[in-house]
């Protein structure tokens, strides 16, 4: 018999069509780090197993954000964005071997912590247009 609180595992079988890391306040409180890196990937490339546990809020644009949390563990584990719903937004940390991540963009760069460093090399935004 499977409890209610399933573990989630996910499996990607597509390749990220961006990959940054976001320094607003949800991604900082969502894991409670000082920023937070994610590959995004088309929702038809993401195979997800377990229920997840859903929390939105609406972003600057208006948008609705909804993140899903592993309701076992807590951890957030991908995010989508109501103006493009199937890409989603997968929370670097939680995949198994990531060897792979290169990051294009720091965005939210405006709400960086201070001790936060930042590649000069890599695009900043100050915000996120979606
Ligand atoms: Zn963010």
């Amino acid at each position: 018999m499977v409890g209610p609180h399933r573990v989630v595992r996910f499996e990607c079988v597509g390749k990220p069509m961006f990959q940054a890391n976001c320094h607003c306040d949800g991604c900082r409180r969502s894991g409670g780090s000082v920023y937070a890196s994610f590959a995004f990937v088309d929702e038809a490339d993401l195979n997800i197993a377990g229920e997840t546990h859903v929390y939105e809020n609406l972003s600057d644009a208006g948008n609705t954000m909804t993140r899903h949390f592993c309701p076992r563990c807590g951890s957030h584990v991908y995010h989508s964005n109501s103006k493009a719903p199937s890409r989603l937004g997968v929370r670097v940390g939680l995949i198994e071997s990531a060897d792979w991540f290169q990051p294009q963009a720091n965005v939210y760069a405006s709400r960086r912590l201070p001790s936060t460093l930042m590649d000069p090399d890599m695009k900043a935004f100050d915000k996120m247009r979606s």
